[in-house]
């Protein structure tokens, strides 16, 4: 009965994701309709894609503190909660490197930037907004007052709060049993409140997509065919041969029964951009279909969202190349190395909420001396990149935590397999 629903549930955000996006197309391409515009592109899609958004952020920071809270008070010990901490951390950056790397090769094949004529494109105006440094990054990872981080929604800040926290209630253990417990109903009540709120996710999707792709500005498309086909392929590698390979090299699991059980929860990435509101849906559905249990995924999950972005790093890398193919740049081995470097480290500062990645480009453009203005060019198409990005960047978070879990025994193989 339960999985009869389930199945359901998948097939039905699908098909709301192909209607959504044929529905917007077909009003792209319809004449000018006020009655259309206000009432349904700018009115009903607006209001129940975006509130449907809107539902998914609001478990985020209850979801997280608690199930943070949980998972490190049932690993206890903080020799293992490091090992998993530090395993984590190692495989982020190192798919991220090599997302990176995956771009760059695919970009030098496609050539995006060669024959752009730039005067057809147009160029958006750009505002770019400062990245803020790395030592200031590493240092907002503490909080200076838990209660404001839980308020703003720092991610970093409450994952790390969140930690000491279920550290020292396995630490006290007895002594602090009404507050352990506390958390653990708390964190019940969030996953039943998730629950709910995904059974109308196929609305949400299909308002969020319709309306997405009415307002698209497909005109920039054609000139910008080449750069979208060369990301579009490195995130197609970096998802099916590089994410699918480590999964099989690393735990011996069918990959193709992951990308089937986890394509909804990429569906939902696509149609929101946000790696952030994903979180409940990734937890939800690593521990339901995958067999993960929930005291990895709780903590890799929300860590992934916030600093492993493998997706908005491929952009980065063909971005580079395209923008010095169009200038008639020329980069060498230095450059390309520096680039890795610096994508790497923008990925960990980019957030997860739409667009970020465009920001933190002009920290990678400035690396190697590419004139900024040159994002101005990708601008205009960066929407549906962001879409496909941000659903690679939410599976690299899951391959890796069904790796570490399986590699702390926290995997329900049975489970995976059904
Ligand atoms: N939208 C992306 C995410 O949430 C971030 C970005 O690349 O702009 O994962």
């Amino acid at each position: 009965m339960e999985k009869k629903k389930k199945i359901g549930l998948t097939t039905k955000i699908f098909i709301a994701l192909i209607a959504g996006a044929l529905t917007g197309v077909i009003l792209y391409f319809a004449p000018e309709n006020k009655v259309i515009n206000d009432y349904f592109i700018n009115g009903l899609f607006y209001i129940v894609g975006n509130g449907f958004i809107r539902l998914m952020q609001m478990l985020v920071v209850p979801l997280v503190l608690c199930s943070i809270v949980c998972g490190s008070a049932a690993i206890g010990d903080t020799k293992t909660l490091g090992k998993v901490g530090v395993r984590t951390l190692l495989f982020y950056v190192l798919t991220t490197a090599l997302a990176v790397a995956v771009a760059i090769l695919v970009a030098n094949i496609i050539n995006p930037g060669v024959g752009v004529n730039i005067t057809n494109v147009e160029q958006v105006e750009t505002t770019i907004g400062e990245s803020s440094s790395f030592s200031e990054t590493i240092l907002d990872i503490i909080p200076t007052n838990p209660l404001e981080s839980l308020a703003t929604g720092s991610m970093l800040q409450i994952i790390f709060f969140a930690l000491l926290l279920g550290v020292i209630l396995a630490k006290l253990g007895e002594r602090v049993e009404t507050v352990t417990n506390f958390f653990a109903q708390f964190n019940s009540i969030m996953m039943e409140m998730t629950t709910i709120v995904m059974q109308v996710a196929p609305i949400g999707v299909f308002c969020l997509i319709a309306r997405t792709f009415a307002t698209l500005g497909f005109d920039m498309f054609i000139p910008m065919l080449k750069y979208m086909a060369a990301v579009l392929s490195a995130l197609g590698v970096q998802c099916f041969i590089v994410y699918l390979g480590l999964l099989k090299v690393f735990t011996g699991l069918n990959p193709i029964k992951f990308i089937k059980k986890f394509l909804p929860v990429m569906g939902f990435a696509f149609s929101t951009a946000t790696s952030n509101a994903t979180i409940p849906m990734s937890i939800d559905t690593l521990e339901k279909e995958m067999g993960v249990a929930k005291r990895i995924s709780s903590f890799t999950i929300p860590l992934g969202a916030t600093i492993n972005m493998d997706g908005t790093a491929i952009m980065q890398g063909v971005a580079v190349v395209f923008t010095a193919q169009i200038f008639g740049i020329t980069l060498g081995m230095p450059e390309y190395i520096t680039v890795i470097a610096t994508a790497t480290l923008a990925s960990i500062g980019t957030a997860g909420v739409p667009g970020v990645g465009l920001i933190t480009l002009s920290m990678v453009f400035s690396s190697i001396g590419l004139p900024v203005a040159g994002i101005g060019y990708i601008m205009g198409i960066d929407r549906i990149l962001d879409m496909t990005r941000t659903a690679v960047n939410i599976t690299g978070d899951a391959v890796c935590t069904t790796i570490v879990a399986n590699q702390n025994k926290a995997l329900d193989k049975e489970k995976y397999n059904k």
